[in-house]
């Protein structure tokens, strides 16, 4: 297992090369000791990877955005995009901690003092963990503004009633990043404003006034339905001014894209190294298959895919940690790198050929797992309408 991380004093400052690999290379040794069995064990189970994720918190990996003040590691972007490609690109699946980093954002830039005083040492150590994103509705999809579910003011407290879906980890975490309505749609003058963002502790309310129903996926993604009925919140957890909550979550969704598609450059690496052993070892008609250039150019083309959406990671974390508007690049570097990764994963099944879908060689599990990417945390046509509108100029389609 790693040593826990150091403290580098350094406050989000962007780090060298060498630090970068040195956490690279440390990600990889602690991943090592969760191989191929475990995630297929997991896989079959649709169990939560417990043991994984408390090796990374007791490594410090998972707490490496969260200042030294409060027992982080204060590292910045490029740092958790290194830790999160790594254990992609070792075989692991990161979803199960990955929302840990991003959620974080909110709480580190709207939480009061006190809040991070009382919330953030906790998370660090792994007291708490703050997995849980309660967004996505139902009946809202997409179109976020038209979530229904409400928190209702009363006294020192907000009453929380309505759905969410699609909230991953909920089981298994302690605190949830609520966005609600506060007040109704047509008592704002723009649809998104009236919305708040909450701390959520879940586990005293858990079987009462909050329930939570597990949704069995294609993946092992530990995601669910999560219902409240009448659920006191106390005023103290509301993060920063009621009714910015939708600007709260949008300011956090870059750094979400830039992390997910650092997680899908580690996906397409695992793909384009995994086809390429096997292509040097299987042999038929008496070669190696990646003697034929029928099975060549589709690892190179994956590979070159990889390289270039990498580049827009980079860039995509450097203008995010200098404080720069990073928008377009957020959603290129998530379009092209979950493009990648799907490319490196569909490549890979192809050269594995029959034994592509033998649950033993983990193509299989890693090829359902990457293709999640295309779809969430947004998915293609809203990427892709973002850039349209907001880069190229061309008319709002929605
Ligand atoms: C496994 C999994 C885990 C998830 N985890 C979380 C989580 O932890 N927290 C959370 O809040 N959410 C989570 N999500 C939700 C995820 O962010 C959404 O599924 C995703 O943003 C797409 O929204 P939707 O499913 O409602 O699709 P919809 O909005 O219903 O869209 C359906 C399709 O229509 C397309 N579409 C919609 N509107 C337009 C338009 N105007 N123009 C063109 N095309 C359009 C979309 O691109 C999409 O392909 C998760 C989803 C999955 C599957």
């Amino acid at each position: 297992m790693a040593a826990r991380m150091c403290r580098c004093n350094r406050d989000s400052a962007p780090m060298t090369p060498a630090e970068l690999a040195e956490i690279r290379t440390a990600v990889t040794k602690l991943c090592a000791d969760f191989p191929g069995e475990y995630w297929r064990a997991l896989d079959r189970e649709r169990r939560y990877p417990t043991e994984f994720v408390r090796a990374l918190t007791e490594a410090g990996y998972l707490s490496c955005l969260i200042p030294e003040q409060y027992g982080g590691s204060g590292l910045g972007l490029s740092a958790a995009c290194a830790i999160l490609e790594e254990i992609q690109a070792s075989g692991a699946n990161g979803a199960a901690t990955h929302a840990q980093m991003y959620i974080m954002g909110t709480l580190l830039r709207h939480g009061s003092d006190a809040q991070k005083r009382q919330y953030l040492p906790k998370i660090a150590t792994g007291e708490l963990r703050l997995q849980a994103f309660g967004v996505t509705e139902p009946t809202a999809g997409t179109d976020t503004s038209s979530i229904r579910t409400t928190a209702v003011r009363q006294g020192d407290r907000y009453i929380v009633n309505g759905q969410k879906v699609w909230t991953s980890r909920a089981e298994h975490s302690d605190l949830m990043l609520l966005l609600a309505r506060t007040t109704p749609r047509d008592e704002v003058a723009k649809k998104t404003e009236g919305m708040s963002v909450f701390l959520v502790e879940m586990r005293a309310a858990l079987g009462k006034c909050l329930s939570i129903r597990p949704i069995r996926t294609m993946i092992n993604h530990s995601t669910t339905e999560v219902f409240f009925d009448n659920l006191e919140v106390p005023a103290a957890n509301l993060l920063g001014e009621e009714g910015k909550g939708f600007r709260y979550i949008l300011e956090g969704m870059n750094a979400e894209r830039i992390l997910i598609a650092a997680e899908c450059i580690g996906d397409a690496r695992w793909f384009v190294a995994k086809a390429t052993a096997y292509a040097n070892e299987r042999r038929v008609f008496g070669r190696p298959i990646g003697q034929n250039q029928g099975i060549q150019f589709p690892i190179a083309r994956a590979y070159m895919s990889m390289r270039a959406a990498a580049l827009m990671v980079e860039r995509a974390a450097s203008l995010y940690e200098q404080k720069q508007p990073c928008g377009a690049e957020a959603n290129m570097a998530k379009q092209l790198g979950s493009e990648a990764s799907w490319q490196a994963a569909d490549m890979c099944l192809q050269t594995h050929g029959g034994f592509g879908f033998a649950e033993e060689y983990d193509v299989e599990r890693k090829f359902r797992e990457t293709r999640l990417y295309l779809v969430a945390p947004i998915s293609t046509n809203l990427v892709l309408s973002y850039i349209a509108e907001h880069v190229l100029g061309l008319p709002r389609s929605y």
